[in-house]
């Protein structure tokens, strides 16, 4: 058995980031920017208004202009303003040179071609400089996570490609043979293929591309079959059969296929019997069976490693601290990881935390981390946990 650290460390030297690759800026949400963006020109690209009204050159209380022109979004008004004249001007519209400031309409009467500045003047001056949001070669940095927010702004900066990390591709394979798939029909000693479904939604948001195989039964032939159909998959999950039960045939198989392996247990609850090494060009991770250990490890093992894949830091998943609504007990010698839930008085452990009830785990917003041989804590004191 190894600390959860040293299991994490050596997943790490296993996932290498994968290469890059040019998507359209539409596909780009969610991915992993690799290579760095400038901006090819300013953003304003010209002194532009940020409302509708009237471009001046100053402005007094109550003077009058002369309504020289216009200048609209996309269609500027080729020409000066100069004292006594006015353009008018929409948000968005190119400033004209002379111009000081946009009086805004609401301060203007106009008569025909005349228009009469109110007493009360806004200061404004309502004009964007160029370059006011950015410069030309202004740089979004990688690597990083590309947001809603982020493509915006690659918009803005004219860059239509983006040299993105490839999607690691997952192929996940549940084990044994009481499973049977969500919609079948299960007969009386089986169950449904749960935590597997589960990795799916989890790997799908870390910006992986997961691949369910068929449900591998408890032999070595059937275990060896659909090990065998994961082709050119970067990463293998499998879950269950991990522990050294008479059923629990990952290992062997796995081994006699050529699995280098990393370490087989790892000391945390739940998920003790977790496996990691190559297998031919991919890497793998053999997961404990047990539903909320599965996905436990998904958060603290899989969800780091794919982030490594995509080229992000190497480094466990992040943690925070938060005071104790409800005392814990002193912990054991493996590093637990107790299903909370976190509101404004702090955490509060649940009563059950069996590593099989996704019910519970579907009610916690929080794991709270307890160290190996962590001594009892009481309520308000400060202790770590992984937001769910
Ligand atoms: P194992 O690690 O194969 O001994 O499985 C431990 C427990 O987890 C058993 O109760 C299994 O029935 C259950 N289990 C294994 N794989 C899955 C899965 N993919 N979905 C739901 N439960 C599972
Ligand atoms: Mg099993």
């Amino acid at each position: 058995m190894i600390p959860v650290s040293d299991a994490l460390d050596r997943l790490f030297v296993l996932a290498h980031p994968l290469e890059a690759e040019t998507v359209p800026l539409a596909q780009a949400a969610g991915r992993v920017l690799r290579e760095a963006v400038e901006a090819r020109r300013d953003q304003p690209p010209f002194p532009a208004a940020s409302m509708d009204g009237y471009a001046v050159s100053g402005a007094v209380a109550g003077q009058s202009c002369t309504v020289i022109g216009e200048s609209a979004a996309g269609r500027r008004f080729d020409g000066a303003v100069g004292p006594g004249q006015a353009v008018r001007i929409f948000t968005g519209a190119p400033v004209p040179e002379g111009a000081t400031r946009v009086v805004i309409q609401e301060d203007v009467t106009r008569d025909g071609d005349t228009i009469t500045l109110g007493q009360d003047l806004d200061p404004g001056p309502y004009i964007r400089p160029a370059g006011y949001d950015f410069r030309a070669g202004h740089r979004m940095d990688a690597p990083r996570i590309l947001s809603a927010n982020d493509i915006a702004l690659l918009a803005a900066m004219n860059a239509p490609q983006l040299r993105v990390t490839r999607q690691p591709r997952v192929a996940l394979i549940s084990t044994g043979d009481e499973l049977v798939m969500p919609g079948d029909t299960p007969g009386p000693d089986q169950i449904l293929v749960s935590n597997t479904f589960g990795l799916h939604a989890m790997l799908r948001a870390l910006g992986a591309a997961p691949r369910l195989l068929p449900i591998a039964r408890d032999n070595a032939a059937s275990l060896s079959t659909v090990l065998g159909l994961m082709d050119d998959a970067d990463l293998v999950i499998t879950i269950g059969g991990a522990s050294v039960g008479d059923h629990d045939l990952v290992a062997t198989v796995a081994g006699q296929m050529g699995l280098e392996r990393a370490f087989h247990k790892v000391a945390m609850r739940p998920g003790k019997p977790l496996m990691s090494g190559r297998l031919g060009n991919a890497m793998m991770i053999g997961l404990p069976g047990n539903p909320v250990s599965a996905m436990v490890c998904g958060h603290v093992f899989v969800a780091p490693v794919i982030r490594a894949m995509l080229g992000l830091d190497a480094a466990p998943a992040p943690r925070r601290t938060a005071p104790l609504a409800a005392p814990l007990p002193a912990n054991g010698p493996r590093e637990h990881y107790m299903r909370a839930a976190l509101d404004a008085d702090g955490l509060r452990a649940f009563e059950r935390q069996d590593s099989s009830l996704l019910s519970v785990l579907g009610a916690a917003n929080a794991l709270i981390v307890r160290p190996p041989h962590a001594p009892a804590c009481g309520i308000g004191e400060g202790v770590e946990y992984l937001p769910l």
